[in-house]
């Protein structure tokens, strides 16, 4: 198992936001934590990169405990999480934003990597030189997942990709989600647009007050109506 999470504990303050949650992620798997706003989703992810680490309970990632760890150690182990409010700078161009995913490697290596970003995502080719602030939320959003598989993720944790895209837009990033697929790159990511997520997951889990209430196979949730009611108001 490439990621197993174990009965984590995650608490901002006093309040607690998610309760014995465990999950696993196999290699080449993409799997969604669904659930509506405020279910623990992000607090999730957050654990996992060690932004809000886990007050008890385990996180193993590569066989390898991580819980507890600092967000930078956790990044350098293999895991980029893409979070929310895609935190671009609006003043580098759309290039300078994707060499800062992998700073530490020749000026060689960043180009070929950029090229591969460039062939995932062709429309930055012609926006490369642009300020990314300039950039439409769709645009940002390739910019910020194009920096995080700079450095070459053998996890990568997506928070809420489709939150304020146009349909249009979403249907695009169904089909790049299927090209990372294709690269076996695994990924772990939160929505709320439910139809999206399973559109391209192989596994599902429900998040709801914090606590895990399904785990299953994307067919199987699609077709269990009560679930999807009353835990994702689809
Ligand atoms: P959303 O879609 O709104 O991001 P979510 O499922 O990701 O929802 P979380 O952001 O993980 O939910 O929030 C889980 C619970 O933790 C909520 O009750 C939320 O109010 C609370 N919470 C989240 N962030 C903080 C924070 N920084 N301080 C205090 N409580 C927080």
């Amino acid at each position: 198992m490439l990621l197993e999470v174990s009965n984590i504990n995650t608490f901002y303050d006093v309040f607690q936001a998610v309760f014995n949650v465990s999950l696993t992620v196999d290699t080449g798997e993409v799997v969604c934590l669904l659930g509506r706003n405020g279910a623990g989703k992000t607090t999730t992810l957050s654990s996992i990169m060690g932004l809000n680490s886990p007050r008890s309970g385990s996180i193993k990632f590569k066989e390898r405990e991580i819980a507890g760890n600092k967000p930078f150690q956790i990044a350098r182990t293999g895991i980029r999480m893409v979070p929310e409010n895609r935190l671009i700078f609006s003043d580098l161009t759309v290039r300078e934003n994707l060499e800062l995913g992998c700073r530490n490697k020749s000026g060689k290596y960043r180009s070929e990597k950029i090229d591969k970003i460039l062939d995932l995502f062709p429309r930055l080719e012609g926006l490369q030189y642009r300020a990314a602030g300039d950039l439409s939320g769709g645009e940002q959003q390739m910019v910020t997942i194009g920096r995080s598989l700079m450095g070459d993720p053998e996890l990568l944790l997506l928070d809420e990709l489709s939150v304020g895209l146009a349909p249009i837009v979403i249907e695009l990033f169904k089909r790049q989600i299927g090209r990372l697929r294709e690269e076996k790159i695994t990924i772990l990511l939160t929505e709320q647009n439910v139809l999206f997520a399973l559109d391209i997951s192989d596994r599902a889990y429900v998040i709801d007050k914090g606590t895990i209430v399904y785990e299953g196979n994307v067919e199987q949730l699609r077709e269990n109506k009560r679930l999807m009611s009353e835990f994702l108001g689809v």
